[in-house]
């Protein structure tokens, strides 16, 4: 109950799908949470959420893209807790474009929602976490770009690979601190992002995964709280997968498990 208790902590897109889920783990856990994302209804809905189970948690509307937007991100937590001891950045956006057709204008919105984003975050929440000489970052990756191919994701897959990429050199720049940076890289998780899936589409994601159903953010919220824990305060510079098993296997395996 108390894994997170007086910790200050900022999640971004924390609005619905996995963000929402480590928001909830969180708070149970006892943080004090900054919620961000875009869309202020479903941020005061997941705030409600919080508090009527007896969790603390405040919103805030931002675009993590966007360099002012991102310090006064950091700006209100400090007004509100203080400090920032977590920063759990886990907004991203995944529309699938294929490489022949897709536009610079894509891959620039995907770059800079997933990627620019994570620099931009990081940078904000520096000067607090440098102060105290002690911090947590939890970024949300995926098996997607760091581990395997994902056909129309080339900009997806990118945005990943880098913030993994990014994390590596971070995490040795900001060891001095005392400021761990970790990430969490789930595989298939159902969450609102998938809903433009068919049916067959997600029964065949969850075929392809050998614990046989897709993730929940709760999942994926189980290890981030594990990484933004004092348990992994000699942890840095590292991913934890969290995806059934999808990427275990050759693909012409996959009967001996369906
Ligand atoms: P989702 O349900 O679509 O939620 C995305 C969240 O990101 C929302 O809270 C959204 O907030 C926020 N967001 C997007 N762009 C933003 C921006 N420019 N500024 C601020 N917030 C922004 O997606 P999800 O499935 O939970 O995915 C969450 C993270 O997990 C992403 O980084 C994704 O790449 C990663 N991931 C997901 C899966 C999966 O299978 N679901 C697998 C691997 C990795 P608003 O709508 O309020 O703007």
């Amino acid at each position: 109950m108390n894994r997170l208790k007086n910790k200050a902590v900022i999640i971004t897109g924390a609005s619905k799908g996995i963000g929402r889920g480590i928001a909830k783990v969180f708070a149970h856990e006892g943080a004090e949470i900054l919620l961000v994302g875009r869309d202020l209804e479903s941020l005061k809905n997941v705030q409600t959420e919080i508090e009527s189970c007896g969790g603390k948690a405040a919103y805030y509307s931002a675009d993590v893209s966007c360099e002012d937007e991102t310090l006064k991100i950091a700006e209100d937590a400090i007004r509100r807790f203080g400090r920032i001891d977590v920063l759990c950045h886990n907004a991203g956006i995944y529309p699938q474009n294929w490489l022949e057709e897709m536009t610079s204008a894509q891959w620039d919105q995907v770059l800079d929602t997933n990627l620019k984003s994570a620099f931009l975050m990081v940078k904000a929440c520096l000067p607090s976490m440098k102060e105290k000489k002690d911090g947590s970052i939890v970024m949300t990756s995926s098996i997607s770009g760091p581990q395997v191919g994902w056909p129309g994701g080339a900009h997806y897959t990118a945005s990943k690979a880098g913030m993994n990429g990014f994390m590596k050199t971070a995490a040795i720049e900001l060891a001095k601190y005392q400021i761990t940076f970790n990430v969490v890289e789930p595989g298939n998780i159902a969450t609102e992002g998938l809903s433009a899936c068919s049916a067959e589409h997600i029964q065949a994601m969850a075929r392809a995964t050998p614990l046989g159903r897709l993730g929940t953010p709760e999942d994926v919220a189980n290890a981030a709280l594990f990484l933004a824990s004092d348990e992994a305060r000699f942890i840095t510079g590292q991913s934890i997968v969290v995806d059934g098993g999808q990427i275990l296997p050759e693909s012409h395996f996959q009967k001996f498990w369906n």
